[in-house]
């Protein structure tokens, strides 16, 4: 089937804000297929990928652990004190990501799939998808969020909040709004109503 037939749904949103609560939902009660960007993007720095030798070749052993893989926080030191190369890195990574999800879409029948990806703005995958939908919450539900979930301190998960494209400019972009700034109960039901649309 060609993928113009499909509803190809594009899941993004902050961080924290709930994306993997939905994508997980979407998954249980409607038995739709997920793919998930980040898992493509850990698979392009696999060990022994063409990828992972080139970030090798331009860091060295600084970005190496002891068993030959790749020591991420070494490497998010670098690229989060430098912004040209974080621009290098994600030319890497992003291609891959792509031709990951095209691979996918072809082996798939569903006609409604999910394509789960936090940098869909950033790494500029809006093409990929036939709509977007972005999960948002506010800036200090967030925080508590990030703070209870990865044991971040306030500042911390405001810095991390900060470092990625405003969650303000996400949901202008966004064919579909979903609110968490409740429960669970209410956000279901706010997605619930954007796939019967
Ligand atoms: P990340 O960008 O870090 O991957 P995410 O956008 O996928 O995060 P989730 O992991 O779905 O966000 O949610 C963040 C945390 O907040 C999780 O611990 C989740 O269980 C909790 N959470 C999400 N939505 C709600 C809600 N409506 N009520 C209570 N807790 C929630």
């Amino acid at each position: 089937m060609s993928n113009l037939a499909k509803r190809l749904i594009g899941l993004t949103g902050g961080i924290g804000t709930g994306k993997t609560t939905v994508a997980d939902y979407l998954a249980d009660r409607y038995a739709l297929p997920v793919l998930d960007a980040d898992i493509y993007a850990r698979e392009a720095v696999d060990q022994g990928s063409q990828i992972l030798s080139t970030i090798f070749q331009r860091y060295g052993n600084q970005v190496k652990s002891a068993d030959g893989s790749l020591n991420r926080s070494a490497l998010g030191e670098i690229i989060f004190n430098h912004p040209q190369e974080k621009q290098w890195l994600e030319q890497q990574i992003h291609p891959f990501v792509r031709d990951r999800f095209a691979q996918e879409l072809q082996q798939l029948k569903s006609k409604i799939v999910v394509l789960s990806i936090p940098l869909l703005f950033e790494a500029n995958l809006m093409a990929l998808v036939t709509e977007i939908w972005v999960v948002s919450c506010d800036r200090s539900l967030q925080i508590r969020r990030l703070q209870q979930r990865n044991g971040l301190t306030p500042q911390q998960a405001a810095t991390r909040i900060d470092s990625q494209m405003s969650l303000a400019q996400k949901v202008a972009l966004a064919d579909v709004v979903l609110t968490n700034n409740a429960g669970l109960a209410e956000l279901y039901a706010q997605v619930d109503v954007a796939l019967q649309s």
